[in-house]
């Protein structure tokens, strides 16, 4: 049937289909609305689609992000199918501008499918971020940790598998499930709020399993809304924001010119030591972060990976196959 709504090709490639993330989580993009030219739309409040150059879309799509004028990106929603750890759905909720509806463990059966990282994503306490790892772990070390862990989830799937058994109500069997248990939920974000989500979780500060989760919807706003994606990348993401003291060591560098260029103070000092940044007001933590912000780093191409694209019923039958009446 056609439609009247606008669609994009990219979007309708993989609508539906079913993205692996960690060992068995997904993301899909189940729907969505609007895509670049209706953020344009509603920013000039216009009668109908399409006779703008995609240039002039872009200039525009640019222009309301740098200066935050955000609420034409409202007017664009995704809607996703997500499976995840409940360590990671922790983090994950604390997004309040989503609609979310979550798969209820009091009126189903809970699919005894837990997260185990890879030995490339086990590592030690970070030293110097209380909220991070660092180094890598050893193999014996790692081995060690997951005999530990599946002894835990065998005991706990037996349990819930027994308990269930009984005749024990769901929403009591399940509570000693552990936090690697995997949960799902439908995820509905405007464009907006989506993109401040991917900033804070796409964001190599945020922990890296929920990460994987943030990249591969990046990927789907990439299809969804092209150059919303591409300023949001260049602005935000790739982007950052400095602090008064930081645009002063900043100014006693360089000079603007009247003609546009920047050039070198020549009546300035020819460098900034961490010392005189900390004597124009920055912390020691905040020269670190100075300098972090500076030096550019790649970004992922958020590109998705259509290869390894799963149908719907392919995700559920592994579903089914991990409820505990399977259990032995
Ligand atoms: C790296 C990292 C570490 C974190 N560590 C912790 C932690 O240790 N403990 C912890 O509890 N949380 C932690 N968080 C969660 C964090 O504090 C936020 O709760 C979470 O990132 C959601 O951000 P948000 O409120 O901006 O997003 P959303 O809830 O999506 O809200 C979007 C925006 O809407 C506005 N908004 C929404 N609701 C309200 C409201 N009620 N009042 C005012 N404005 C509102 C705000 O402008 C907000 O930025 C961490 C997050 C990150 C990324």
């Amino acid at each position: 049937m056609e439609t009247k709504r606008p669609t994009t090709p990219e979007a309708e490639e993989i609508l539906g289909g079913y993205f692996p993330v960690l060992d068995h989580g997904f993301v899909a993009l189940v729907d969505y609305m609007g895509s670049d030219e209706d953020v344009e739309r509603a920013a000039r409040v216009s009668y109908g689609y399409g006779t703008r150059k995609r240039s002039a879309t872009r200039g525009l799509v640019r222009y309301l992000r740098r200066h935050r004028h955000t609420t034409p990106s409202e007017m664009v929603e995704l809607k996703f199918h997500c499976a995840m750890p409940m360590f990671v759905a922790r983090q994950w909720i604390r997004h309040r501008t989503a609609s979310v509806n979550e798969y209820s463990g009091r009126y189903s059966l809970m699919p005894l499918l837990f997260y185990r990282p890879e030995l490339e994503h086990f590592a030690l306490q970070s030293g110097s971020n209380r909220q991070g790892r660092e180094a890598a772990a050893s193999q014996p070390l790692y081995e060690e940790a997951v005999d530990r862990w599946e002894r835990t989830r065998r005991e706990a799937s037996r349990d819930y598998g027994w308990l269930v058994g009984e005749d024990v109500a769901r929403e009591l069997a399940r509570i000693d499930l552990p936090l690697s248990t995997y949960t799902q939920w439908y995820w509905k974000m405007d464009l907006h709020n989506l993109l401040h989500f991917l900033s804070l979780r796409a964001d190599p500060h945020a922990q890296w399993e929920i990460r994987e989760f943030a990249g591969t919807m990046a990927g789907m706003v990439k299809r969804v809304a092209p150059l919303s994606f591409e300023a949001w990348l260049d602005y935000d993401l790739g982007g950052a924001s400095f602090s008064r003291a930081e645009l002063g060591a900043l100014a006693r560098l360089l000079e603007p010119e009247s003609d546009g260029a920047i050039r070198v103070r020549t009546d300035g000092p020819e460098g900034l030591s961490a010392e005189d940044l900390e004597q124009v007001g920055l912390s020691s933590r905040e020269v670190r972060e100075f300098g972090a912000k500076l030096r550019s780093e790649d970004l992922p191409s958020f590109e998705l990976d259509l290869s390894r694209m799963r149908t719907a019923e392919e995700v559920s039958e592994k579903m089914e196959e991990a409820l505990p009446d399977s259990l032995e």
